[in-house]
């Protein structure tokens, strides 16, 4: 899922206020201190990679291909029948489950994520407050999912042995998780088939899924199985389900799937889905029904409404074999085509060069209207969500960014399919570092990384289950900041080459295999050939932070001649976590300046030069360099401020990074 869009432009007026606030209230007499200034590059226009042939009406049918890329543990075949008038959608689906372990299974587990919104009482409700990235509940906007029949393939109802289950709270109101029981148990590489008819009652569009107007956004639609995890998965040592309810800062996780979906929609409506068409539509009346068939994803999500305006175009690249790209656009953005594809096609080129092929054979892209904000930004596998279509014309590049975000995600949360309930930075963390290397490489943007260390006010460890985090905007700082930061620092360890190497193998040894942390820090290890525990400890497991200070300036006069000369003795300690090379500027009374490197090894040092005129100033990490230095206030200090002074300045300044950013973020 992308940040709320409006950050970065808001991010940018209020890196100016605060850098320079900061360079102001920090500045000393002398002015080659550095300042905190955007590095904002210039976005070029947006240029088409060829001239775009006409598009097409009508969506192409496609057919599955042999290949089998991942271990389709399920199949879903399900016919699903939208009233638009009611706001419902009316399913049945046929699910065979194949047991991927060695242990006898009594019970099979659902995901019933529509049950999310079925009341302020449910665990997403409580914990979110009804928002997410700003979008509230809509008033009268609940929704629900309820089971109306479970059958197995003898025909004998299960309905009397369902459970609803809160593993993680223990909160009975929420019904987003269901324990069916089997009349008959299941062994290890045995298949289990159950047929279930269900109701959806769409909420109103806040977070992610639902209905606005005529428009629908099904995500999480469907009774969709737990992830079983065999020994070995994600290092578990003791076989077993793994189980989450739906959390108000939490994703997904799945097993990879073959799906083979029916939706049935007005004749008026169009349809956009995960996979492709496989047949024309077949009409009936005033109805008609798309089939819709996708593999190796663990997800299948659609949309619909009368509005869309429909384009699609081939692409290929060296690395991209083949793809349809598909534009479902809100008639506000029917002109903007041009920069949608664009988007699409460097993100899909690029990022198959630099983490293996993108293999389905469609990307679709799905613009809201802006009432349906709230399923923007969001990735389903081979389907993505812009945000809402609000303005004709979207300017800073949002638009591109956000089809980026989504599209890499396609590489990290699509095909790499980590756990986003307990370790979400291995999707949102990633996702927003390539995002930035895009970003900066297509439209010359660059992030603003003293900006966004600085907003880390809260770190906790990477590893923390999604809705542990606190708020939103907690979540989202260390999740998806944090995250990306921890990548950029080992990156400024090893050099971009090297890191490149490291996700590049990371990339393609974990596609369909749901890694963890602990996978990801194997191959920085393996890569560069040394040991990354500490530093995994500190930053990633124990979400410590850098945190170096200057505490004390003692100047003194140590002239023996007639030539002056002083020793400035500057006292630095290690408050953080350690991390090595350690720059530090001095700056001494006639502007001279000199640098050091410290190991930055030990808890405190005390460094003594000698020069013929006092120091004025010193400064850790002049350069912004340290890029998970958060506290970059305590870093400068002067040689003959008053402590008192200094003390309540720095407090003041503090105080600013706060107001300014702490009421806007997400
Ligand atoms: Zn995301």
């Amino acid at each position: 899922m992308t940040r709320r869009n409006m950050i970065f432009g808001i991010s940018i007026i209020s890196l100016c206020l605060i850098g320079g606030a900061l360079t102001f209230a920090l500045r000393p007499d002398q002015d080659n201190l550095p300042s905190l200034a955007s590095e904002m590059g210039k976005p070029q226009a947006v240029q088409s990679l060829k001239e775009a042939p006409p598009a097409t009406p009508i969506e192409s049918i496609q057919q599955p291909t042999a290949e089998v890329l991942s271990q389709r543990v399920t199949e879903y075949h399900i016919d699903v029948s939208l009233n638009e008038k009611e706001g419902t959608l009316t399913g049945s689906e046929t699910l065979t489950w194949t047991h991927p372990g060695k242990k006898t299974v009594n019970e099979l587990y659902f995901h019933l994520y529509p049950n999310a919104f079925a009341s302020a009482d449910t665990t997403f409700m409580k914990e979110s407050g009804g928002k997410l990235r700003g979008d509230t509940m809509p008033k009268d906007g609940w929704g629900n999912m309820e089971l109306t029949e479970i059958r197995t393939s003898d025909g004998i109802s299960l309905l009397h042995r369902i459970q609803y289950v809160q593993p993680d709270d223990g909160n009975v109101k929420d019904k987003t998780l269901v324990k069916v029981r089997l009349p008959v148990s299941v062994r290890g590489g045995e298949s289990v088939t159950l047929r279930i008819n269900f109701t959806v009652k769409l909420p109103k569009i806040f977070a992610r899924m639902g209905s606005a107007g005529d428009f629908v956004m099904a995500g999480q639609w469907f009774p969709k199985l737990s992830v079983y995890e065999p020994v070995g998965t994600r290092g578990v040592t003791t076989e077993g389900w793994n189980l989450h309810q739906y959390h108000g800062n939490s994703e997904f996780y799945s097993d990879f799937s073959i799906y083979n979906v029916k939706i049935n929609v007005p004749n008026n409506y169009t349809v956009a889905a995960t996979g492709f068409p496989t047949k024309a539509a077949v009409i009936q009346g005033d109805r008609k029904t798309v089939q819709y068939y996708a593999d190796d994803v663990h997800d299948f999500a659609w949309s619909a409404s009368p509005n869309f305006v429909y384009a699609e175009e081939p692409f290929s690249s060296p690395d991209v074999p083949g793809v349809r790209i598909k534009l479902y656009l809100d008639p506000t953005h029917k002109d903007l085509k041009e920069r949608y594809f664009y988007a699409a096609k460097v993100a899909l080129s690029n990022f198959s060069k630099w983490y293996g092929q993108y293999p389905y054979s469609t990307l679709s892209i799905v613009v809201p209207p802006i009432e349906g904000n709230g399923a923007g930004g969001m990735e389903y596998p081979t389907l993505i969500t812009a945000f809402g279509a609000g303005n004709e014309s979207p300017s800073n590049n949002e638009l591109e960014r956000t089809v980026i975000h989504e599209i890499g995600h396609q590489f990290f949360y699509g095909m790499i399919a980590s756990n986003e309930f307990e370790e979400a930075w291995l999707d949102e963390g990633f996702t927003s570092y390539l995002e930035d290397k895009l970003m900066e490489q297509e439209f010359g943007i660059k992030p603003n990384l003293p900006l966004q260390v600085a907003m880390i006010s809260s770190p906790i460890s990477l590893t923390q289950v999604a809705w542990k985090y606190g708020s939103s905007d907690n979540y989202a700082k260390n999740v998806y900041y944090r995250g990306k930061l921890v990548l950029l620092d080992i990156e400024r360890q090893v050099g971009n080459k090297t890191m490149s190497r490291i996700l590049t193998t990371y990339a393609h040894k974990y596609r369909f295999r749901h890694p963890t942390t602990t996978d990801f820090q194997r191959i920085v290890e393996q890569v560069t050939g040394r040991s990354w525990k500490p530093y995994f400890k500190q930053y990633v497991y124990d979400g410590k932070m850098t945190d170096y200070s200057i505490d004390n300036i003692t100047v003194n006069s140590i002239s023996q001649g007639n030539d002056p000369l002083f020793e400035s003795i500057v006292d630095i300690s290690q408050i953080g976590a350690t991390a090595p090379k350690i720059p530090i500027l001095f700056t001494f009374k006639d502007g001279h300046t000199t640098r050091k490197v410290w190991s930055g090894e030990d808890s405190k040092v005390e460094l003594k030069l000698q020069y013929k005129e006092p120091l004025a100033w010193a400064m850790i990490d002049p350069d912004y360099s340290l890029v998970l230095e958060n506290k970059h206030i305590n870093n400068f200090l002067k040689a003959e401020v008053d402590g008192t002074l200094r003390t309540r300045s720095n407090l003041g300044i503090v105080k600013l990074l706060e107001a300014v950013l702490g009421s806007f973020l997400w």
